[in-house]
């Protein structure tokens, strides 16, 4: 049953729900993790069961394309089978995952039957790197994940965040990497988000510089349609290469004008922008027997109603600190 499609006070049209369907991770990585780690009890958690009907919901009014992510998606119990099932139920809509791609393995097969496309978090292609950024000895496990995936013909975007003295010296192996694998591999610029995490203005490896840093070591060829105002990322065809290579950058070149996302927290949070800390809540609708499907419809719409502006925000409160207080990990990232 399709209603009125989802719209903001600003006239940008909501289309895009992200799902979080964990705050738990089995990494640690350094720019995401905060001091005190506190997890959302179990109970708060939204069961798959509601994850589905507020899914459902927004499908309903215009969502075509979802992306499950978390904390880590794949070590919350079951999220293959619900993968399945969602993509058995959406089947028009466009499904993908954010994951560490550390735990995928023994899923490739089925993920790859489901149709789902694959964002894999990967900041370094160096082992020892690896552990350090993320606290864990799994570069292996990723490496050979990202090959099962290509391999079982899973469609890839590898992400980096760009950090500055952390990964700004691997570029030339990065490019490698994207000429040798079919995927896309993107720079996503560190973001100022989460109190405690290591966020400076000197950590951020900037966009522009990391193009400019390209041209000078690749031939390379802007892809049509993907300029500076044409959406999150910016790619490039690496001539003679497999792959394409980009970035993102929310930090140096805002893209909320076109933003048409809404997130959905794993405790039933709805949250419009990820640089504000305002939140809906839907939990409590959702978990109201005498409340139906209108109640939560009106909270969905009244939260996407007031979707700010994201970058004003940014600018209001930029500083060395977090502009969003909660870590990326809690949100959904
Ligand atoms: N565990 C999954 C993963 O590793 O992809 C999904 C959740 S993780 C929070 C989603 C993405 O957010 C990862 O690519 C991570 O690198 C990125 N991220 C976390 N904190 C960030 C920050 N401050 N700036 C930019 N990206 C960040």
């Amino acid at each position: 049953m399709q209603s009125d499609v989802l719209q903001d006070n600003h006239g940008r049209r909501v289309s895009y729900l992200r799902v979080s369907v964990t705050d738990r991770c089995n990494l640690r990585c350094t720019y995401c993790v905060s001091q005190d780690m506190k997890f959302i009890p179990h109970p708060t958690i939204l069961r798959y069961e509601e994850i589905m009907r507020v899914m459902d919901l927004a499908v309903s009014m215009g969502v075509d394309k979802i992306r499950f992510t978390g904390g880590e998606p794949f070590v919350r119990k079951g999220f293959a089978d619900f993968l399945v099932k969602a993509a058995e139920q959406f089947p028009d809509v466009e499904l993908c995952a954010t994951t560490n791609a550390t735990r995928i393995g023994e899923h490739v097969d089925r993920l790859a039957e489901t149709g789902v496309r694959l964002n894999i978090s990967l900041d370094t292609l160096q082992r020892e790197k690896y552990r350090k950024i993320t606290g864990r000895d799994m570069f292996p496990e990723v490496r050979a994940n990202i090959d099962r995936c290509l391999a079982a013909g899973i469609t890839l975007k590898v992400n980096a965040v760009a950090m500055g003295h952390v990964n700004s010296d691997e570029l030339a192996d990065f490019v490698t990497f994207a000429k040798e694998n079919p995927l896309d591999f993107r720079f996503i610029e560190f973001m100022p988000i989460g109190d405690g995490t290591r966020w400076s203005r000197d950590s951020v490896w900037v966009a522009d510089d990391i193009i400019k840093e390209i041209n000078e070591i690749a031939v390379v060829e802007p892809v049509v349609g993907s300029g500076r105002n044409a959406g999150p990322a910016r790619m490039f065809n690496l001539v003679e290469g497999k792959g394409r290579i980009g970035v993102i950058s929310p930090y140096s070149n805002h893209f909320c004008g076109t933003c048409n996302r809404l997130r959905l927290t794993s405790d039933g949070d709805l949250r419009t922008c990820l640089f504000s800390d305002r939140v809906f809540r839907l939990r409590p609708a959702l978990r109201n027997p005498r409340l139906g499907r209108e109640a939560l419809e009106r909270i969905i719409r009244a939260a996407t109603a007031v979707k700010p502006i994201g970058h004003r925000l940014l600018e209001a409160m930029h500083g060395d600190e977090g502009v969003c207080h909660t870590r990326m990990s809690a949100i959904g990232g």
